[in-house]
């Protein structure tokens, strides 16, 4: 206990922690006050329990009215920061046209790379700060940001500094994560190797250098990076203390998550196609298993991410917007989370673990985000609903009244 006066106390919420154990993850505390101070929760229980009275322990409380408060949601998989969009693409597609008409007609990912070079820096933040907005609006509190839409040095640093200047706009917590090798660009049509050698040795030393990112992410897959090619940039993450991250077995098995187990990533993400020697390995290293719904189906893909080969091996699974213009142009964390129930039968449960506790460990975050518990960063989402299950529940709206997110530093 502090002596000192609570910045802020939450009066008359439901709690829920997500610290729960394995019978109630949900963790909730009934008719619970909450007390923030220095931007960390300091006191978190049953009102009735509370040291004295509200009014005489701060000036500032918030009646909750027995609305539910939430850790501030995480979204742990992003790509939002890109000029322009593809809705012409999608009503191509829509009207027709075959991959290689769109292509043709200057589509798909490179629309998205033309697009981001040619932006100012000023341009891509307002283009990508509305999309962050958006996320806040929805409870959300940290964001992971991918590069991957300039894939040359100048754009990619571009994309990072944004991503930090959002962050500080924002007031909330921005995990920077460089994926130069998103795909290969034009100039480098054929050259995947070379590209390859520029991400490590021209790209790669700048971000660490201007420390811009704090993780190292690859697209493992046939249309994208082979498994030693792979490889190669986790070593070289490796020497410069990145965390990493893979984008791996959307579209086929390719080891992409063993390989990723091997270099201890924080998360491996996608999954539609990981096998059961893939998981075991997941299961020794403990990463995240990060699913994105939004993809998925926006894709209309069929395979469905082995969710039970997950539980039984106690991998945690978090849930993300994979938010970018090609594959899941949302803002929605929610609605994610609805995705993920309805499509991979997940309980709402997990959903709201996926976007908070296990989102924070994907991130490396656990120590100070995605639960309310004492001493953690006060990032908390109130929202206008009686029980937890209503937010995978519902399909769009927003019932987010509020984030505080009390930035410390
Ligand atoms: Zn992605």
């Amino acid at each position: 206990m502090n002596n000192k006066r609570w910045d802020v106390l939450y009066i008359n919420a439901t709690a829920v922690t997500c610290a729960g154990d394995a019978q109630s993850a949900y963790g909730i505390i009934e008719n619970a006050a909450i007390g923030i101070l220095d931007g960390k929760i300091c006191w978190l229980g049953p009102e009735a329990t509370l040291p004295n009275l509200p009014a005489l322990l701060s000036d500032h409380i918030i009646d909750a009215e027995g609305r539910c408060i939430t850790p501030g949601l995480i979204d742990c998989h992003t790509h939002l920061v890109y000029a322009g969009n593809r809705s012409h693409e999608f009503e191509m597609r829509l009207k027709g046209a075959t991959y290689e008409e769109i292509a043709k007609a200057g589509g798909g990912i490179r629309s998205t790379v033309s697009a981001t070079r040619a932006a100012s820096e000023d341009e891509l933040f307002e283009q990508s700060l509305k999309r962050a907005k958006a996320l806040v609006a929805n409870g959300v509190t940290t964001i992971e940001i991918k590069s991957g839409y300039g894939l040359n040095l100048e754009t990619e640093l571009k994309i990072l500094r944004v991503a930090k200047k959002i962050g500080e706009t924002l007031r909330i917590t921005i995990v920077p994560t460089f994926l130069g090798a998103h795909t290969v660009p034009e100039e480098f049509h054929g050259r995947a190797d070379d590209y390859i050698h520029y991400v490590i040795e021209e790209m790669l030393p700048r971000v660490a250098e201007e420390n811009l990112a704090k993780r190292v992410d690859v697209f493992c897959e046939k249309i994208a990076f082979s498994l030693a090619q792979t490889e190669k940039v986790f070593a070289a993450a490796q020497k410069y203390n990145l965390a990493i991250t893979c984008h791996a077995e959307q579209l086929s098995d390719s080891g992409s998550a063993a390989l990723s187990a091997k270099y201890n990533a924080q998360s491996v993400d996608h999954l539609e196609f990981l096998s059961k020697k893939s998981v075991a390995a997941l299961a020794q290293s403990g990463s995240v298993a990060v699913l994105l719904p939004g993809a998925f189906y926006f894709l209309r893909e069929k395979q469905l991410p082995s969710v039970d080969l997950l539980r039984e091996h106690k991998i945690p699974i978090a849930i993300a917007t994979d938010c970018n213009p090609g594959t899941s142009p949302t803002t929605s964390l929610t609605i994610m989370m609805n995705m993920a129930c309805t499509l991979f039968r997940l309980t709402p449960e997990e959903a709201l673990l996926g976007v908070t506790r296990h989102a924070a460990k994907a991130l490396g975050l656990l120590q100070t985000h995605g639960t309310l518990e004492l001493g953690k960063k006060a990032d908390i989402a109130l929202w206008d609903i009686k029980h937890p299950a209503e937010l995978a529940y519902q399909i769009g709206g927003n019932t987010c009244m509020g984030v505080s997110t009390f930035l410390t530093n």
